[in-house]
């Protein structure tokens, strides 16, 4: 099998968040709102480690729309000294996951703001692009609905399509599709070349192998299903597929992410896609269905399964349902949104910096107009929501002769019972590093400390010290902050890990 590299920098994974990185390392841009704690004109630190803020209000604006739209229009000259990139993706593709998963989901718009997205250029940038295209009207201005003591607005979302034209034409501008390797990685070891220098093997799963002097791990919040106990050995033994979690469900979608993919496989991807539609459960028409979990997934899975023709759906949720906008307390966006951050980063304690990120999150919720579309499916009789509910036991019934179909019986914490065709797990994901399928071979080459599954990063969220091995989203939160996982913390994240390796590969 083929060895290729070494490579300046291998990123695993083309989600959003290596977006941004790229995005970060191939320009040179001048902003003042790199939310890194060793950017002084946005934070100062005294000898004992206390930040403080110099910016009270919203970000100014940097660049007037006519100058933003000037760099969009033109194509990007990339610096030559960074062409050694190489990102690997089992999709092959910029962004496929992330398409996918709003497709399946059916969802409209993003949950997060205009200002945030993965081009590193200008924080106005999509929406200026929205301008150019005429496209305002995709821009919803939701600031009435949520204004409150903590948040003063403005909060504008774009919608989904107008967000994936904008991130096609960054990758377009930037000339990034080339960059796309397609690829699943295994596995990664350290190794010393001939010449005495530290390399990184990583094992694909067609068991090539690619070398890299730095390694960015960007592989997203998704790789570690979380199922219930009580689901563990039904999830497993499932050969009817009539019980999925909501990250199974993308295999649905066609969509093929942003980048170049040869026909030939384009095709076969299609085949496969065709054989496995039947059996995965997705024809919904008149069946009975349990959704488990009480955040963004489940509220959109049940609304797309009322549209799909479902004929009675239940959500089981063991707390109430929470309607936020964000999926973290507003004080983190808008105007105070950069003494927060201070604040975090005064924080020098790790499980103490680990409780404030369970506060901003505090679990699933979900968004206004969500909340809506279920108030209409309750009305309409054809929802029924189960809050504070556990589920106690989920047991297939014998086939009854007179249908081909097995139905499942559920029992509730409540005492009350159902008969289901098909379960839903939105049960979200595991933030393990040690059991996180290429983390824990990070923990293999040199061990960092835990703090409940999140590995202790160093300030430019590299493993270790000039370990050349970085991770970007999640588990970077202990230094990003509670949305590191989300597109925020996809730009502070390229920020810090581009402001490293541009030391290391000698980029001014
Ligand atoms: C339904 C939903 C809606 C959301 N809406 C918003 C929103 O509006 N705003 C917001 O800020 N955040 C939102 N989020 C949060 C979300 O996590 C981020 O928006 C974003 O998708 C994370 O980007 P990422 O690049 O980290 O991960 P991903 O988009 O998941 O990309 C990771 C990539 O890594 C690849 N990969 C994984 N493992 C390997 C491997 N071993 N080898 C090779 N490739 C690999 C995958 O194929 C994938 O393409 C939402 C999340 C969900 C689930």
């Amino acid at each position: 099998m083929g060895l290729t590299g070494p490579y300046d920098v291998v990123v695993v994974g083309a989600g959003p968040h290596a977006l941004a990185l790229l995005t970060r390392l191939l320009v040179d841009v001048d902003d003042k709102y790199e939310e890194r704690p060793n950017n002084e004109r946005l934070f100062s630190a005294t000898k004992k480690g206390k930040f403080q803020t110099k910016v009270k209000d919203n970000p100014q604006i940097q660049r007037t729309p006519r100058q933003i739209a000037a760099f969009l229009n033109s194509k990007q000259k990339q610096k030559s000294c960074l062409h050694n990139i190489c990102v690997v993706d089992e999709y092959g593709c910029w962004m496929s996951q992330w398409e996918k998963q709003f497709d399946v989901l059916g969802i409209s718009h993003l949950r997060s703001t205009l200002f945030v997205h993965p081009d590193a250029f200008d924080l106005q940038s999509l929406a200026v692009f929205a301008a150019m295209q005429k496209r305002e009207s995709e821009m919803l201005d939701i600031s009435r609905s949520i204004r409150g003591s903590k948040f003063s607005g403005p909060f504008i979302i774009p919608s989904t399509a107008l967000f994936w034209d904008f991130c096609c034409h960054i990758v377009s501008n930037y000339g990034l599709e080339k960059y796309v390797k397609k690829g699943r990685v295994l596995d990664i070891v350290k190794t010393i070349d001939c010449n005495g220098c530290r390399v990184y093997t990583l094992t694909m799963s067609d068991g090539s192998k690619i070398q890299a002097k730095n390694v960015v791990i960007s592989t997203g919040n998704t790789t570690l299903k979380n199922i219930p106990i009580w689901a563990e050995e039904i999830y497993v033994a499932n050969t009817d597929r009539t019980v999925l979690h909501s990250s199974d469900l993308i295999q649905q979608s066609r969509c093929k992410g942003i980048g170049k993919m040869p026909l030939e496989n384009m095709f076969n991807a299609l085949l496969k896609l065709d054989s496995q539609a039947p059996s995965l459960g997705w024809n919904l028409k008149g069946k009975n269905l349990l959704i488990v979990g009480g955040g963004l997934s489940s509220g959109h899975l049940a609304i797309k399964a009322a549209m799909m023709g479902a004929k009675q759906i239940h959500l089981v949720c063991r707390s109430q349902i929470k309607v936020r906008q964000f999926d973290l307390s507003l004080d983190w966006i808008g105007r105070g949104r950069f003494k927060k951050l201070a604040d975090f980063f005064s924080i020098h304690c790790f499980e103490k910096r680990f409780q404030v990120l369970q506060t901003a999150r505090n679990g699933g919720s979900i968004t206004p107009n969500v909340h809506e579309g279920l108030t209409k499916l309750i009305e309409d009789g054809l929802l029924t929501i189960h809050e504070d509910t556990d589920v106690w036991s989920c047991e297939q019934q014998k086939q009854l002769e007179e249908s081909n179909s097995k139905k499942w019986v559920v029992e509730l914490s409540d005492c009350g019972s159902l008969k289901v065709d098909q379960v839903f797990l939105a049960t979200g994901s595991t933030i393990d590093s040690l059991k996180d399928p290429l983390l824990h071979h990070l923990h293999k080459i040199s061990e960092v400390e835990i703090v409940d599954g999140l590995p202790l990063l160093t300030e430019d969220l590299e493993w270790q010290e000039d370990s050349g091995l970085f991770v970007m989203g999640v588990y970077a939160a202990l230094q990003l902050g509670p949305d590191a996982l989300n597109i925020a913390g996809a730009r502070a994240g390229a920020s810090r890990i581009a402001y490293k390796l541009n030391k290391v590969l000698g980029i001014s």
